[in-house]
């Protein structure tokens, strides 16, 4: 998918559009459509990752959209006079398809967390969205070839598949077995779940 709404900082090509602009435009589409996608919301940190780790670089590098998460993207884009437009928090992007995927009926697949953590997300998600269909579960302790979590994700054929095992790790697994998966929108989430669980 080309793109070319984009802003570089440390050779990291930012999105730069707001996140209704971005749902609207580019995510909604992409999930009518069933084109698989990966997205990867970066903070500061995520982006002196890829400075000192060449593999995490070219792992994220390989995403549609890097969504910029964490003022100090904001602030570095402003720095170097290619300002970015809004900050768009990874947390924020995911309850929006979170609610979107209930109303149009699209399933989510939740991979990671500790296994209470995962289950306790799930509950409260089904409390607040009783409509959500859930393709499947998987607590995120487990090794980065296991094939019994690549053919559970797989199987499942969700339409977004949200992916919380902290960064590099998330983005590394994302792309390591990315071929392997005939569809769904592809996203770290870091510690959202956590957050979700309550
Ligand atoms: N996590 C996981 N598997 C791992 C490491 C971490 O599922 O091997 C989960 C962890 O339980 C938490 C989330 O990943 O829910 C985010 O972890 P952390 O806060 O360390 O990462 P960051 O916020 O820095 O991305």
């Amino acid at each position: 998918i080309s793109n070319p709404y984009t802003t570089s900082i440390m050779d990291i090509n930012f999105l730069n559009k707001s996140k209704q602009d971005l749902l609207n435009h580019h995510i909604y589409p992409i999930l009518h459509n069933k084109v698989k996608s990966f997205i990867v919301t970066a903070n500061p940190e995520i982006v002196m990752r890829a400075r000192e780790d060449q593999a995490y670089k070219e792992a994220i590098t390989r995403a549609d959209y890097i969504i910029p998460d964490g003022a100090g993207i904001i602030v570095a884009s402003r720095l170097l006079k290619t300002p970015i437009i809004e900050r768009v928090p990874g947390f924020d992007l995911m309850n929006d398809l979170i609610a979107y995927a209930e109303i149009h009926s699209l399933s989510c697949y939740m991979l990671g967390a500790k296994e209470e953590v995962n289950s306790k997300m799930i509950g409260k998600l089904k409390e607040k969205h009783p409509n959500l269909t859930i393709a499947g579960n998987h607590h995120g302790y487990f090794d980065m070839d296991d094939r019994f979590i690549v053919n559970s994700v797989k199987n499942a054929q969700a339409d977004l598949v949200f992916v919380a095992l902290g960064f590099p790790r998330q983005e590394n697994w994302i792309t390591k077995h990315y071929h392997e998966f005939d569809k769904g929108l592809f996203m770290g989430v870091g510690g959202c779940f956590d957050v979700l669980a309550g």
